[in-house]
């Protein structure tokens, strides 16, 4: 069984006197860094001039070029976008770290992946909230937290798993349940999860739902509320009671259609297609064409960005939600 640990198994005294160096101030970064300032920990943000450092300076933070934060701090927690970690740590990173530091990470890519090698005199650990930043920082200030995963890759100081449970305690993830994983587990499942189900195959279904109904004369306001506005409803009853819970709710004419007829739209095709996504996940391959894609100024990720961006149902839904009041103020 996998190991949880809630408040009573995280000291926070473990990180009392350290200075944090967040770096990034993005989803993650704020919100993981107002919720440890809130715990009573020393944070310091690093940065470039733009927008976050803004942003940061606005929220009270003490804000420094990324070299300088590193160089005064204990703890170097890296929030910046997966694809540019590589880059700033070669040129502001590795250089400034104290010897005695420990280099945090919220997704295990980089490590698992080899584009950054971090020295062997510093703690490497991972403590990666199971949800978007203003979820992290919303929770925390309702007095409850999102999950987390911690991680140990390099254990020097002989605490470092300690060390992580204090760092989730002070971003409120032991308020609702710290799991236990590797770098490798935690690259693996994440990069799984959000291409074949979270983002990649919901987006997908959903399309495909649509063009169905729209394809076979059916309004395409019609086919959106049916589609995509309603799959909130049913995402929700999901999240809170699992699948049994979700079928209470629905009628017994939506539950016969749901356990009959969703396995002939996810069948045997697609459960293939998920075990190959999967195995280039494991093998490097989608590691391999991101970092390459990025090299390249990303001409495939802006092109299909755009085309989906474009596509009726994303222009059919902004009108419809304009007229919606529970959107107003979104
Ligand atoms: P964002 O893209 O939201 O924020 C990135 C931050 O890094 C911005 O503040 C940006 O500032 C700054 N930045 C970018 N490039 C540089 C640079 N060269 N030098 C200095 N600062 C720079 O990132 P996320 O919060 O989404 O992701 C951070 C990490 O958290 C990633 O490892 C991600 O996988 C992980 N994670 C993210 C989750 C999420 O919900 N987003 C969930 C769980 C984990 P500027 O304004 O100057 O561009
Ligand atoms: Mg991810
Ligand atoms: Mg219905």
């Amino acid at each position: 069984m996998v190991q949880k640990y809630y408040d009573a198994d995280a000291d926070l005294s473990h990180l009392k006197g350290k200075t944090i160096a967040v770096i990034g101030y993005g989803s993650q970064g704020r919100g993981q860094a107002l919720n440890l300032r809130d715990s009573g920990l020393d944070v310091i943000i690093g940065l470039r001039p733009g927008k976050s450092w803004d942003e940061a300076k606005k929220d009270g933070f003490s804000v420094l070029a990324v070299a300088e934060a590193v160089k005064k701090a204990d703890l170097v927690q890296i929030l910046l976008p997966d694809e540019s970690q590589a880059a700033v740590f070669r040129s502001e990173i590795a250089q400034n770290l104290r010897k005695d530091a420990s280099l945090v990470f919220s997704h295990g890519f980089n490590i698992h992946f080899g584009q950054i090698v971090p020295p062997e005199t510093v703690n490497v650990f991972m403590v990666a909230p199971k949800g978007p930043g203003f979820m992290v920082r919303r929770t925390y200030t309702e007095g409850m937290g999102v999950p987390a995963l911690i991680a140990v890759y390099q254990d020097v100081s002989g605490n470092a798993r300690a060390l992580a449970l204090a760092y989730a305690k002070g971003i409120g993830a032991t308020r609702a349940m710290v799991l236990e994983t590797t770098f490798r587990e935690e690259t693996e499942t994440d990069l799984f999860g959000e291409q074949a189900v979270l983002c990649g195959g919901i987006t997908s279904l959903i399309r495909a739902g649509y063009e169905t109904l729209v394809d076979a004369g059916y309004s395409p306001e019609m086919a959106y509320l049916e589609v995509l506005h309603e799959t909130k409803l049913i995402i929700d009853l999901i999240y809170e009671g699992g699948f049994t819970k979700m079928r209470k709710y629905i009628s017994n004419t939506a539950q016969y259609g749901d356990i009959t007829r969703g396995p002939r739209v996810i069948g045997p095709e697609s459960r293939m297609e998920m075990e190959e996504i999967l195995s280039e996940i494991q093998n490097g391959t989608f590691a391999k064409e991101w970092i390459l894609e990025n090299m390249v100024g990303r001409p495939v990720f802006n092109a299909l960005t755009r085309a989906d961006e474009e596509h009726e149902i994303e222009l059919v839904g902004a009108e419809l939600r304009k007229d919606m009041p529970q959107f107003k103020n979104l």
